[in-house]
């Protein structure tokens, strides 16, 4: 029996422990779900709770028709939002490992940002010192995260294009950033840890760009005023 419930965790069959809770870290039940939502007490994720605010849909819901913002303006305002937040992590916390940013619309998971570090007493530090700061005039709401594995936690038709739930789905939508910052955020330590020769050729690449340049601009003008 022990076996069997132990085999069952977490699953839909398991009546006392909720699923979703369990592989994404957010039910639409919130705490009003009638199964278990088992706060881990350590964990090397943490989760800030609806930070991050998509301009394409704030248009769309003030003018109600139309949409004045490009889809190249949203990624550039997605991609500053996720530098910041990613930089603020690493400067303050800790080596963080991954960082994924949904993009749905239901209550629980619109703008969650899932931040994984490498070491579990740095996501510890992090929503101990974020439930006392704030966020683009907000006050955060950070906790730790039962969530390790996104794969898991994510919605495979989403990735494919072909999630029929839209932005109310309950798997995590995760917004991808553009290629050019994956590069530069995860590059660069893919390029200290492994000696390998992409390395060098890596680091010739991200020399001397202006864009790097501007970007390191903005955000700093930008952190003084979010954080
Ligand atoms: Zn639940
Ligand atoms: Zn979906």
């Amino acid at each position: 029996m022990a076996e069997y419930l132990a085999s069952i965790f977490g699953t839909e069959k398991d009546k006392v422990n909720c699923s979703f809770y369990f592989k994404i870290g957010a039910c639409r039940h919130g705490d009003r779900c009638s199964r278990l939502h088992n706060k881990p007490t350590f964990s090397q994720t943490i989760a800030l709770l609806n930070i991050y605010r998509n301009p394409q849909n704030s248009a769309q819901s003030v003018d109600g028709l139309t949409c004045t913002i490009s889809d190249t303006e949203m990624q550039e305002h997605y991609d500053e939002f996720f530098e910041e937040v990613f930089t603020e992590m690493e400067e303050k916390y800790g080596e963080v490992e991954e960082m994924n940013v949904c993009d749905n619309l239901g209550d629980h998971l619109v703008g969650n940002v899932y931040v994984k570090f490498r070491k579990e007493e740095d996501a510890e530090k992090a929503v101990i010192d974020l439930n006392n700061r704030w966020f683009n005039g907000q006050p955060i709401h950070a906790e730790l995260s039962p969530v390790t594995d996104f794969r898991e936690a994510c919605c495979r038709q989403y990735e494919i294009g072909e999630c029929t739930r839209g932005g109310f789905c309950n798997f995590m939508h995760l917004k991808p950033i553009s290629r050019e910052l994956r590069r530069e955020l995860y590059g660069r330590r893919r390029k200290s840890r492994i000696r390998s020769r992409s390395r060098s050729r890596d680091r010739d690449r991200g020399r001397g760009g202006g864009r790097d340049h501007e970007r390191r601009r903005s955000r700093d003008r930008e952190r003084s005023g979010r954080f």
